[in-house]
């Protein structure tokens, strides 16, 4: 997957670019990440890339220009997203959708965003991480970043994990337990140290459903119930004393 960076802090991107997974991805080729300098795009010898607002207000904006130039140059082929606080939210199906695109080019404001005129000529969707506003762009493309590299096969060693991560079935991850055995007198579940595989897994399964229903039980709604399934729900429900939410009851 080619992604590419449109920012004027290209060196926030700089130790993202080399740590982790994302550093790993890049080092073994799946994923190549690029980062522009929006300022190489200018024309004036201040290489400026805002002004004052028309019509008054204070704040600075980012001026069209630079962007329109820097897109026309490396945005062809690429899907462009602008990073936007009015952007549809990032979900998971959201995160595959772009995963799929294979070329994305993703562009990252400042100060008061940039001149509307961008995004009617040159953006092919915005895209936010949640309703509240930080101040640059740059953040928000780590995370679309960083959550597109899961979904890049070969990235995740273990493919297993991206399967079970939340969201990724409509539930919530089961909780994760390590050495030591006791922590602050909390002992990790008998079960886990069983090496029964099979009880693992249905026990995990219903700690999956009791952790959706306990924290997110707005997700439950979005999932297609076996009958199976719904009765289990329910079962579940009553040991960790939570209700199903309303809609979602099991056939008699
Ligand atoms: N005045 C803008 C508004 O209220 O819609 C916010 C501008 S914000 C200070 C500067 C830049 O940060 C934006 O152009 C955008 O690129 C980025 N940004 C801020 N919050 C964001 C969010 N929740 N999701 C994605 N990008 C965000």
């Amino acid at each position: 997957m080619r992604i590419r960076v449109l920012t004027i802090f290209p060196e926030l991107f700089e130790t993202f670019a080399r740590t982790s997974l994302v550093g790993r991805a890049i080092d073994r080729g799946l994923l190549d990440l690029r980062v522009e300098d929006l300022r190489a795009y200018t024309e004036d010898r201040h290489l400026s890339v805002d002004d004052e607002p028309y019509g008054g207000g204070g704040g600075m904006v980012m001026t069209a220009p630079p962007w329109i130039r820097a897109v026309g140059e490396l945005g062809d082929g690429f899907w462009r997203v602008l990073l936007s606080p009015q952007g549809e939210p990032l979900a998971e199906t959201k995160v595959r959708e772009l995963a799929a695109k294979e070329d994305l080019l993703l562009l990252c404001g400042r100060y008061e965003g940039i001149d509307e005129r961008v995004r009617q000529t040159v953006v092919d969707e915005e895209i936010s991480i949640g309703d509240y506003v930080v101040s640059g762009g740059e953040l928000p493309a780590m995370v679309v970043i960083e959550a597109l590299s899961r979904q890049i096969p070969g990235v995740v060693q273990l493919q297993r994990s991206v399967e079970r991560d939340s969201f990724r079935h409509g539930l919530l991850d089961y909780p994760h337990y390590t050495r030591p055995r006791v922590v602050a007198g909390l002992e990790a579940p008998d079960i886990l140290l069983s090496g029964h595989h099979a009880e693992i897994e249905t026990w995990r399964h219903r700690q999956s459903l009791a952790a959706t229903l306990i924290k997110r039980p707005d997700l439950l709604l979005a999932i297609d119930w076996s009958p199976a399934e719904l009765r289990l729900l329910k079962e579940v429900a009553e040991e960790v004393g939570a209700s199903l939410p309303p809609g979602l009851q099991p056939e008699p």
